[in-house]
């Protein structure tokens, strides 16, 4: 039995080679995360060839993932890189700071932060291990108290408990960045802290334009890590076609102990409303050193496969980790574990909606008819993918088999859960389809003589959304 969930994985220092990227894609990456966080935009175009290249000699579809790095704000830099903070000491923040800081100050890249709090606000430094108090703030300094302390180094990354930063979704860099991802047709755009569905509709018209050259239309998805976006989240998820549960930042604004439960009420909230989700960050944080995960990364992975992620998301385990390929392997096995444990009855969503569009409700009829018949496979003939992404919303073991002849379509439902994305040529004629469908699938030994299958497809051919036909065959 394949794996229905998906692996997404983020590229870097340690998995940059030929080699180590196919044996990542052969391992069941699904998706590469290309982080614009670092490096310049020609590493990613060089690295995007490489992908491409290395899905072709593995013979897999493979999505690309531009992640931009939004309006991340940090602290400046240190004359001697790094100090050491202790509890109860003062320190300031001072947006008119140019030199180098020291123990007592330090500079801001973002200039907005005296703006943006208040005396009794809290900072969280480096990912949430430094805490300091705001006692008052004069001009653009930001007077604190550290609360917890530690070593501070270069551009560590500020939040503010509770969220409230000014900060645009989009910096100059970004709009940059976009035209780079674009220029290499990535499949899917993830907008780091956007705060709510402006944003995501400025960064996807910016990605449209930019992509007009090549006809090319990313997949946006919203990475959720700022508490303002919490509330926004239905109409965050109207304007993207799918959400990453970015738990790192999220954790930070949010606090730790409320993020299992935002995780679960996001997944479920992404597929009601037929868009993706992503759960990402630390899934598997100890393989960066060592070669096995711990009890509690196993669980977890777990958990995000039940909870009915699209994907699950390796970042430093794979860009900067000592095993990235063993990562893959093990989060392989984990996901095809815990769906085998996963309740499969066709669900309350499926019976209890109302589809109204001829293409939705033959989707959810081939659903139906499959479960119920015991199908071996759903087969879907599909142009957008739209049909494949209905069909993926709702939990069901049989396997679907989404056949397109787009190949930017084939790469795109890479991320769909319970979807295997094959390349078909583009037919006119409806039988010699089916025809080629069923030999496509025995040829791979999907299916065997005596095995039922479901075929849906639209007629006349090859429009998209015109998917109007369901058919029940038994392979002779
Ligand atoms: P990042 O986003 O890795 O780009 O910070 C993911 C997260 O915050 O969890
Ligand atoms: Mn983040």
């Amino acid at each position: 039995m394949s794996r229905q969930t998906k692996i997404v994985a983020t590229l870097g220092p340690a998995s940059s080679s030929p080699e180590t990227l196919e044996n990542l894609i052969r391992a069941g990456v699904d998706v590469v995360r290309l982080n614009f966080s670092h490096g310049k935009a020609q590493d990613h175009i060089d690295r995007a060839a490489m992908v491409r290249a290395a899905a072709e000699r593995a013979g897999k579809s493979v999505a690309i993932m531009a992640d931009l790095q939004g309006p991340k704000i940090r602290v400046g830099k240190f004359e001697n890189g790094r100090v050491m903070l202790e509890a109860g000491q003062p320190f300031v923040l001072d947006a008119a700071l140019t030199e180098p800081g020291n123990v007592e100050r330090v500079g801001l890249d973002y200039k907005e932060l005296p703006r943006d709090v208040k005396p009794g606000d809290t900072l969280l430094l480096n990912d949430g291990l430094i805490v300091l108090t705001v006692d008052r703030v004069q001009g653009e300094a930001v007077h604190t108290l550290v609360k917890i302390g530690g070593e501070l180094s270069n551009n560590k990354g500020i939040n503010k408990q509770g969220g409230g930063l000014t900060a645009p979704a989009l910096t100059a860099k970004d709009m940059e960045d976009i035209r780079t991802a674009m220029s290499f047709q990535c499949e899917y755009l993830a907008v780091s802290f956007p705060k709510n569905a402006t944003d995501m509709e400025m960064a996807r018209q910016l990605a449209n334009v930019a992509g007009e050259p090549w006809r090319h239309k990313p997949g946006m998805i919203a990475k959720i890590e700022r508490s303002e976006a919490i509330p926004q989240l239905e109409a965050i998820l109207k304007a993207s076609d799918g959400i990453m549960v970015a738990r790192g930042d999220l954790a930070v604004e949010v606090g730790n102990a409320a993020v299992p439960a935002l995780q679960k009420k996001m997944i479920k909230m992404a597929r009601s409303m037929d868009r993706l989700a992503i759960t990402a960050t630390q899934m598997m944080e100890s393989m960066i050193v060592n070669p096995v995960p711990t009890r509690a990364e196993v669980s977890d992975v777990a958990n995000a496969v039940l909870d009915g992620t699209d994907a699950v998301m390796l970042s430093a385990e794979t860009a900067a980790g000592r095993y990235p390929v063993e990562t893959v392997a093990y989060m392989d096995a984990i996901c095809v574990e815990a769906e085998r444990a996963e309740e499969t009855r066709l669900d309350g969503s499926l019976t209890g909606r109302n589809f109204g569009r001829i293409d939705q409700s033959i989707a959810m009829g081939a659903l139906f008819t499959a479960h119920h018949l015991g199908c071996k496979a759903i087969v879907a003939l599909t142009e957008s993918g739209s049909t494949a992404l209905w069909m993926s919303r709702h939990r069901i073991r049989t396997p679907i088999y989404a056949l397109t002849s787009q190949p930017l379509t084939q790469r795109r439902m890479a991320l769909y859960r319970n979807v295997q994305p094959l390349l078909m040529p583009k037919l006119n004629d409806r039988d010699e389809a089916l025809r080629q469908a069923e030999a496509l699938l025995v040829a791979r030994g999907v299916l065997m003589p005596g095995d039922t299958y479901a075929i849906t497809c639209g007629e006349p051919m090859g429009h998209p959304g015109g998917t109007n036909m369901l058919k029940v065959v038994e392979v002779r």
